[in-house]
């Protein structure tokens, strides 16, 4: 079986306005004097890229951070007309950006719709103004709906709004009060993640001070089923543990990444998969930089997957959609009929007592059991697979 081609761009954009309180990923917060250097460095991984592996055209671009916001139209136009010309665009491609919220107005909005953004990610985190100021963010409730509105009088095709629960000082009736003024605004897509204490990070220092109260976990699991029900009476499809959208909205570039696609990634402290290499690059924006323009390769980090690591990450990866589920047939496409049997196999005991759905030559997680999926990865991580052809799509 011929592999697919890789249709997939992931670029990292790392400016950052302020260090947000629950942050631990790769940002450069402040000064944005670096980033037409960054800009030129992005471009010339691209090229290494496309050299190394020729194909496309590119289905999804996903401009995320960081805060990609911060960067100019022009700028941001820049790097996506260099991923158009080195591997060209399907006609119906996906290009989303992720917006933080007091960094946009109408005319920078005109301007990304111009540049080829069809899909907006904004990442408001919370609709109230007490647990904002907790998480760091410098914006308030009302300004993610003035972005909202703005967006879609730019003509974004779809416009999607990342929220938490499980916040310092939040209850199960102050979540569903946020949430419900979001849903007033109707957003196309929304994410809602439970906050994890990351080490480095603010709230990791005043966790180890005791100066962090959070909701016990029964009050996270119940913030959980609330907003499945709020979100399912309003009309959004659940389709993935942390993700609901309204009909036909969902986010293709994360479908790719649920599906275990390949993806090319470029940038600071970027993740890529081709397969059957995951890769990191370095962190640490000025390194990067002078990294690229030494000429030399990025990449900081390699692992090489085997059969059982692919199948497992395919199998868990596959379990986070809630309503298609993971596809037996497509397992047995990509990695063998005996790889098929045995995650038939590992599934029943779960089946037997609940925890999964076997439906139409599918298995699916059921939704109350969204934050509590541990216990089925378990079941699937390093499954013994006879050895067989395995061919990664
Ligand atoms: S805006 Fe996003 S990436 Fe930047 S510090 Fe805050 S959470 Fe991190």
């Amino acid at each position: 079986m011929e592999r697919a081609a890789t249709r997939h761009l992931y670029l990292h954009v790392p400016f950052c306005p302020t260090k947000c309180s629950y942050c631990a990923f790769v940002t450069h917060v402040g000064s944005l004097k670096l980033a037409d250097r960054y800009i030129d460095a992005v471009c010339r991984e691209m090229d290494r890229a496309a050299a190394l592996r020729p194909c496309g055209p590119l289905d999804t671009v996903y401009i995320g951070g960081g805060t990609p916001s911060m960067l100019e139209p022009a700028q941001i136009e820049r790097l996506l007309r260099r991923s158009r010309e080195l591997w060209g665009w399907a006609a119906d491609a996906e290009i989303s950006l992720e917006a933080h919220p007091a960094t946009v107005d109408e005319a920078r909005l005109h301007g990304y719709r111009a540049a080829g953004v069809t899909r907006l990610s904004m990442g408001a985190e919370s609709m109230r103004h007490g647990e904002l100021a907790e998480l760091g963010r410098s914006h308030g409730p009302e300004t993610v709906l003035r972005v909202l509105g703005a967006a879609r009088r730019a003509g974004f095709k779809s416009v999607g709004v990342d929220l938490m629960y499980g916040l310092p000082g939040q209850s199960v009736e102050s979540w569903r009060r946020g949430l419900g003024s979001l849903l007033e605004a109707r957003p196309d897509h929304i994410s809602l993640y439970p906050l994890s204490i990351e080490p480095r990070t603010v709230f990791a220092h005043r966790e180890r001070r005791g100066l962090l109260t959070l909701p016990p976990d029964g009050d996270v699991a119940a913030m959980y089923d609330r907003a499945c029900r709020l979100l399912r009476s309003s009309g959004y499809e659940h389709y993935e543990i942390a993700n609901w959208s309204l009909p036909g909205r969902r986010c293709r570039h994360n479908l790719a990444y649920w599906h275990n696609h390949e993806f090319f990634a470029a940038g600071v402290g970027a993740h890529a998969y081709l397969h059957p290499h995951r890769t990191v690059n370095l962190s640490g924006t000025r390194r990067y930089i002078e990294r690229i323009e030494a000429g030399e390769s990025p990449v900081a980090e390699r692992e090489t997957l085997d059969v059982p690591a692919a199948l497992g990450e395919t199998v868990v990866l596959g379990l986070r959609l809630l309503q298609e589920g993971l596809d037996l047939a497509d397992v047995r496409d990509r990695f063998g009929a005996a790889a098929s049997s045995a995650v038939r196999e590992a599934a029943l005991p779960l089946i037997a007592r609940g925890l999964l759905v076997s439906r139409d030559e599918r298995l699916i997680l059921p939704e109350r059991l969204g934050l509590l999926g541990n216990e089925v990865w378990q079941r699937f991580v390093g499954l013994n697979v006879p050895p067989a052809p395995a061919q990664v799509a």
